[in-house]
């Protein structure tokens, strides 16, 4: 017997038309990427959303057709967004931050047909435009147009005010991202609309995002990676106040808004706040308007987590997802048990990266995929399943990760604790295997960065004749702080096994990154795992 209950379809317009109808005087206020700030609201986002899914049309976009954005997090971004969807089209989010190469791979591969782009962008895109095989209209999201562009402004003039959304099956694409990739070729994630907005449901829950009406959010976290971490979704969903930091995201930029606007959550990985604390410190400046900051996408270490929790005041939610996940998979929010410790033993739970929301299954796995228990100490590869999580690659690649029962490899590392609590110890592709058994290169990284003259570490392993391999630390310092790699291997001692302990620390000026942001171990092995055994 089936239920007798509605069939309403989960769409992402409808948190729009929501947000407009009873929030729509609730302020989206950007610094634009000309650098004024700008005002505006949810009734006119949704006003001009429409607009945008009419001229969509009127250009001939069609159901299904991918349309993509190449910008950072602002309201027209925001709009665009939302009219791409409500017309059936499927948002695509490029990250600039890719090489030219890895932009028009993807944009190909997509099949995008138009392109909505920041003008800081410009250059790259005159680039990339010959080689982009199916975009036929671009569109610049600020400032004029030219011969071969049409200004975002001119653009949505021509749009229909009182188009209607269109209706459809909420399994429907709604929005394309590909994963950044530390190695081999990017892969679409296509998320549905009802796979976003039950999401985005599960990511406001109080002990996760915990986001309410009357907080200001400031999504640091892009668009372009993993849907600003669900931020576009659940703030016009519950009509919290939105702050769009546009394209300048140093730590004094941030400051400015959190203060002047009052932000009260705000989220981003671990290297946009080691610059804000960065900033605080320099300038002794305080943080009285922010309540939480939730940090993720690496692994957020404990200078981060105590410098803001007991420096701040601040309350951190360390948060581990991927893009194949929509994003968020678990948040380190305190649970009743681990609210009855000492405040130490609290920050060494925000180490972890959390426990499971619901929706999100989660087990670890041995080599021969068999189940390894929740003990905290057992580390395998880590799959998860639920409704927001990826069941393929768009085009069918890497169907690999899939199996039968669901379940995706993520390709990470970790333990389960009986406590719920997941820390993850590598990427399966980066751990270090020393005499049969693995080191955590994530746990010494937090731990060497813990020393006052370390900005940031990196482990990976070289090969050792007789351990097959053994642990590099690798360290950028801060500025003007000097110290020995014998005084930063003293600093380690006692806080992990000793044979964990790194054979050398050697100090280098810069750590690779990849576009969001993950230390490039790909590169750092290259660069320097070679070195000899110690
Ligand atoms: P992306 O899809 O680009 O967000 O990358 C997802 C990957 O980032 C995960 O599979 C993890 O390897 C890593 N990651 C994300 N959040 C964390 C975290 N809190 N701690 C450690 N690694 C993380």
């Amino acid at each position: 017997m089936l239920g007798l209950m509605q069939d309403w379809p989960l769409l992402v317009h409808k948190i729009l038309d929501h947000a407009a109808l009873y929030h729509g005087d609730r302020e989206v206020v950007t610094r634009s990427v000309e650098g004024p700030i700008h005002r505006t609201n949810y009734r006119e986002i949704r006003r001009r959303a429409a607009r945008t899914a009419s001229a969509l049309e009127k250009i001939g976009v069609r159901f299904g057709d991918r349309v993509a954005t190449l910008g950072s997090n602002t309201w027209r971004h925001l709009e665009a967004w939302y009219g791409i969807a409500g017309m059936g089209a499927v948002y695509h989010t490029l990250n600039p931050r890719l090489f030219p190469d890895q932009i028009v791979y993807i944009a190909n591969h997509a099949e995008d047909r138009v392109l909505f782009f920041d003008p800081t962008f410009a250059a790259l895109v005159s680039e990339i435009a010959p080689r982009l095989t199916t975009v036929k209209h671009f569109v610049a999201l600020s400032g004029t147009g030219s011969a071969h562009v049409i200004a975002y402004e001119a653009f949505i003039a021509n749009g229909d005010e009182d188009y209607s959304w269109k209706t459809f099956d909420e399994h429907t694409a709604c929005g394309l991202c590909y994963t950044s990739g530390t190695t081999g070729i990017p892969k679409g994630v296509l998320y549905s609309h009802r796979s976003n907005v039950l999401h985005a449901f599960m990511a406001s829950q109080p002990d996760a995002m915990a986001l309410r009406n009357a907080d200001t959010v400031m999504p640091v976290a892009p668009m372009y990676h993993a849907n600003a971490w669900a931020i576009a979704f659940i703030a016009p969903m519950t009509g919290a106040r939105l702050v769009m930091p546009g394209p300048k995201l140093d730590g004094a930029s941030i400051y400015e808004l959190l203060e002047t606007e009052r932000v009260t959550v705000t989220a981003a990985v671990p290297t946009v706040w080691l610059s804000l604390l960065h900033y605080l410190e320099e300038t002794g400046k305080e943080l009285p308007h922010l309540k939480r900051v939730l940090i993720g996408g690496s692994a957020c270490p404990r200078a981060i987590i105590e410098r803001f929790e007991t420096r701040y005041d601040v309350d951190v939610v360390h948060a581990w997802g991927m893009t194949e996940m929509s994003p968020l998979g678990t948040l380190g929010s305190l649970t009743a048990a681990a609210s009855e410790l000492s405040r130490e033993e609290q920050i060494a739970h925000k180490l972890k990266q959390g426990h499971p929301l619901f929706g999100v299954e989660m087990k670890i796995v041995d080599d021969s995929d068999r189940e390894l228990p929740r003990n905290g100490e057992a580390f395998g590869r880590l799959k998860v399943r639920g409704p927001a999580v990826a069941k393929g690659y768009f085009r069918g690649e890497g169907q690999d990760a899939f199996d039968d029962s669901g379940w995706f490899d993520t390709g990470d590392v970790a333990t389960l604790g009986a406590d719920g609590y997941m820390t993850i110890t590598d990427r399966a592709k980066d751990v270090i295997k020393s005499g049969g058994e693995w080191i955590s290169s994530i746990e010494i990284e937090n731990i060497a960065v813990g020393h006052n003259a370390v900005a940031e570490a990196a482990v990976i392993g070289i090969p050792h004749p007789k351990w097959d391999e053994r642990p590099l630390l690798i360290v950028v310092l801060k500025p003007g702080q000097t110290i020995t790699s014998a005084e930063l291997l003293q600093y380690l001692e006692g806080k992990i096994a000793k044979w964990w302990m790194p054979d050398d620390a050697i100090f280098v000026n810069e750590i690779p990154h990849t576009a969001t942001g993950k230390i490039q171990k790909t590169v750092l092995r290259e660069r320097y795992g070679k070195r000899n055994p110690g």
